[in-house]
């Protein structure tokens, strides 16, 4: 339900958190967060019920890093579990998704991914498109991680606001939008994805309004912007003069 992306040079633990504290209105029942571009590759934790007891696990088990995503669930498909917490993955582990929204066709897509020899672990309808992702990087192999994610996103009905990282490709994070709202912050060597205003605007004012059918890679370098079919796009950045 509440969305925190992050790429830049402060530690990603704190923005994610303390954004999904400001997006908490939303509602939620579990939290989760992946940290990438470690030596350890991604590394995830979740957990069921308030930020808090998702704080209480990262100080057991510290993650550290300068990018990643975090999510915050209100649970349409499985149960408000640990494991039914997003950020998903797929089967290599090398890959996650977090999202909001309802994906309408999951159980199709899922036998389908089912007979391709994919294993599920959880009852989401979310842990398929990190599968389906997963999927067009083997059929095509070499192409960019936006690249299968547009391919893959063309497979949904439904509705989504999605984030996505790689640990194959650990400078980058993908966003897309067909529904639910999402936002791109623009800061000073970093940058931010949001599913509102509200969790990101204490760090920058330049919000991109993600529209529906816009796909978005953001680096350390920058936002770039196409729509579904891989057509660049304008960033249309808008400065917000209102507070939450
Ligand atoms: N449908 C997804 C799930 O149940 C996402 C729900 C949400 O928007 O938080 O896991």
């Amino acid at each position: 339900c509440g969305i925190v992306g992050y790429i830049g040079s402060q530690p990603v633990v704190p923005v994610i958190i303390e954004g999904l504290r400001r997006l908490e209105y939303r509602g939620y029942d579990s939290a989760g967060i992946a940290v990438a571009g470690n030596s350890s590759g991604l590394e995830l934790r979740r957990a069921p019920g308030k930020l808090r007891n998702l704080e209480t696990v990262i100080a057991d088990s510290p993650i550290y890093g300068t990018f990643g995503i975090g999510h915050t669930r209100w649970a349409t498909h499985g149960r408000p579990t640990e494991e039914n917490a997003h950020p998903h993955r797929d089967c290599t582990g090398s890959l996650v998704v977090v999202h909001n929204g309802i994906v309408e066709n999951y159980l199709a897509l899922k036998s389908e991914l089912l007979c391709k020899g994919h294993k599920f672990v959880t009852e989401t309808d979310t842990e398929i498109i990190a599968h389906l992702i997963e999927e067009e990087l083997k059929q095509s192999p070499g192409i960019a991680l936006e690249e299968a994610v547009r391919h893959a996103v063309k497979h949904l009905t439904g509705a989504f606001a999605i984030g996505v990282l790689s640990a194959n490709e650990p400078n980058k994070l993908v966003a897309a939008r067909m529904g639910p709202p999402a936002v791109i912050g623009i800061g000073d060597g970093e940058f931010f994805l949001a599913s509102d205003v509200p969790g990101i605007l204490h760090h920058t004012r330049n919000i991109h309004f993600l529209a529906d059918g816009e796909l978005a890679v953001l680096t350390r370098n920058g936002v770039t912007l196409t729509d579904f079919q891989g057509a660049a796009l304008p960033l249309k950045v808008q400065r917000i003069t209102w507070d939450p």
